[in-house]
């Protein structure tokens, strides 16, 4: 991984305060904490790469924490789908840990609560307890239940544990301050009763600890120095901190929270019930989709893990929040493929062009270089013969001054091949064009030194040679969604947003035959259209390509001309 010299970000900057207060440096330790319950997608690419960069920098371990509370969501694909993602982006965590494995411990310091006075079993309705929540601005009610004994408390939480109630008649709380300005320390539920399997501890628990009493105490369990999570938990470290107190033996090291800012990155959406709703209404065609913002979507487009941290590195750490443009995302693996991919010619509209004055049955092998960018990526021939197909847009009958492609009187260079002149057109009954007919110039053999094949035309094009050509299937993808941020309108849903066209499926491309034995994930740039990958569908003989991306930021261009 390149280290790359910048300032400290303002966690890094909190790590290096508490090193200079005493915090012996190997006692840093962090975690990313995932739930199971959906593919990990470029929002978590930040917290990966900040939590798993903290520990390159530091030399710190850091647990991959599965945060697993929450039966009724989570699921073992999820499991295995994170951890692959992970390791593909090129990092390795300590331990492999899960909050479920802290049931029993949970459950036992809950118990210790109770018996410190601190926590009490409510037998009222969610409806009930919401009504005496009161607002920010007005405090809350005592639950009547709150002044329940001790010895009744132990013993309704021990029923709730084994079973003997029904989901939704109790629920445990924390007993903490029904006026605090703080609505999350109002009693906060502890534990709620779900009958439900737990994909790794089955049936034995009938009640599940809540997301805030299970991840400080983790945190406190694994001995994390630094939980650092994203924004929308504020508030809750007020909690973090009080459960923290309750348990805290003022020996071992205590965690601390802190914020940093959700990436969101524009034209998608990020949450993963939304992209979960994406796959499960076939909207997309599942979590991998190459259009979905999920790690294994960008990996099956074409991504690269040095492409997806370069970007988290360059969009950087925020206090607030903000939107990353998709643009910078692209632009980090365009610059990455421009240096590391072979260089082809793919015609993906065709239009036939016989060179008249090339001996029919002649072919020849031409020398095309691989990658301009790397002189080490060496060269390949590619034949050459009478009839090719170039790009159908690469031709006007009549077109003015700025076209530099070809246009009937005119010459265009044919790439690594020879200058060629366009004479005449054949064309069907509609007026559509079938033939182009040209002559070439002989002489003009790119490369070969002549005087010719130094002779400046404007215009390059890409061709393939027909007789030669492999067919593909190609896929084009745009972003998925047409409003910068689909799910800001809040009268709108965000699938009113979806891109009818962020899918264009060429059925029949042709390609040069140097392709023939490429597996899926081999990166090319088809010259003049962009960089494409072999999608996971390819086989021998039925390839298929994806587009990672295109040459150029075209978005971009057509918005600054509106
Ligand atoms: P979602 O809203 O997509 O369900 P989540 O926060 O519930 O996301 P978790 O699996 O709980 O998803 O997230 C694991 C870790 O990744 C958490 O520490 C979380 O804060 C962080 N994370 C999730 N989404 C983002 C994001 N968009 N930007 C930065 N960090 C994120
Ligand atoms: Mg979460």
């Amino acid at each position: 991984m390149t280290e790359k010299k910048r300032a400290l970000n303002f966690l890094e900057q909190i790590i290096e305060e508490d090193l200079a207060k005493g915090l012996s440096p190997d006692k840093l330790r962090f975690r990313f904490p995932p739930e199971p319950n959906g593919y990990l997608h470029i929002g978590h690419a930040a917290s990966i790469c900040l939590n798993f960069g903290l520990g390159l920098t530091y030399e710190a371990p850091v647990n991959l924490r599965f945060d697993d509370t929450n039966p009724v969501k989570e699921e073992q694909e999820y499991v295995d789908a994170i951890k692959e993602d992970i390791k593909w982006l090129g990092f390795q965590w300590d331990k492999e840990l899960y909050s479920s494995d802290y049931f029993q411990q949970l459950y036992d310091w809950a118990v210790l609560l109770i018996r410190k006075g601190k926590a009490y079993v409510d037998d009222q309705s969610s409806e009930e307890m919401a009504r005496q929540k009161g607002t920010p601005t007005r405090p809350g009610e005592n639950s009547p239940y709150r002044d329940r004994s001790v010895e009744e408390n132990l013993e309704l939480f021990e029923r709730m544990k084994n079973g003997e109630f029904d989901e939704g008649t109790h629920v445990l709380r924390a007993k903490i301050d029904m006026a605090s300005p703080n609505m999350l320390m109002r009693d906060p539920l502890m534990y709620r009763i779900l009958k439900k399997s737990h994909h790794r501890t089955g049936e034995t628990w009938k009640i599940y600890p809540m997301y805030d009493w299970t991840h400080g105490e983790s945190d406190y369990i694994e001995q994390i120095s630094h939980s650092l999570c994203t924004l929308e938990f504020k508030n809750h470290r007020e909690l973090y901190d009080w459960f923290l107190d309750q348990v805290y033996s003022g020996e071992n090291l205590r965690p601390k929270q802190r914020e940093f800012a959700r990436r969101n990155l524009s034209y998608t959406v990020m949450s993963k019930r939304k992209l979960l709703q994406l796959v499960e209404e076939g909207l997309v065609a599942g979590w991998d989709d190459p259009r979905m913002p999920t790690i294994s979507g960008l990996r099956r487009r074409g991504y690269t893990p040095a492409s997806i941290r370069n970007f988290s590195e360059a969009a950087g750490i925020a206090k607030r929040d903000n939107v990353t443009d998709l643009a910078l995302l692209e632009f980090h693996i365009r610059n990455e493929l421009n240096k590391t991919a072979p260089r082809v010619m793919a015609v993906l509209d065709p239009v036939k062009v016989v060179i008249t004055n090339y001996p029919e049955g002649k072919e020849e092998q031409l020398k095309a270089e691989n990658n301009p960018e790397d002189p080490g990526a060496g060269s390949r021939s590619i034949p050459f013969s009478r009839e090719i197909y170039i790009e159908r847009n690469d031709f006007r009958e009549v077109a003015n001054k700025k076209f530099f492609r070809l246009k009937l009187g005119h010459e265009v260079r044919l790439k690594n091949a020879y200058i060629i002149k366009a004479n005449d057109v054949v064309k069907d009954g509609s007026g559509k064009i079938l033939e182009i007919h040209c002559t070439y110039d002989e002489d003009s053999k790119s490369g070969s030194g002549t005087e010719a094949s130094m002779r400046k035309v404007k215009g390059t094009i890409h061709w393939v040679s027909i007789e030669h050509a492999l067919q593909a299937e190609v896929r084009l993808y745009d972003r998925l969604f047409t409003h910068e941020a689909p799910d800001s309108d809040k009268d709108k849903d965000f699938k009113d947003y979806i891109n009818p066209e962020s899918l264009q499926v060429i059925p029949t491309a042709y390609l040069e035959p140097s392709l023939e034995n490429v597996d899926p994930g081999d990166h090319f740039q088809f010259q003049r259209l962009g960089y494409f990958n072999v999608d996971d569908d390819s086989e021998p003989g039925s390839l298929v390509f994806n587009r990672t991306v295109a040459l150029r930021d075209s978005w971009a261009r057509m918005q600054q001309k509106k």
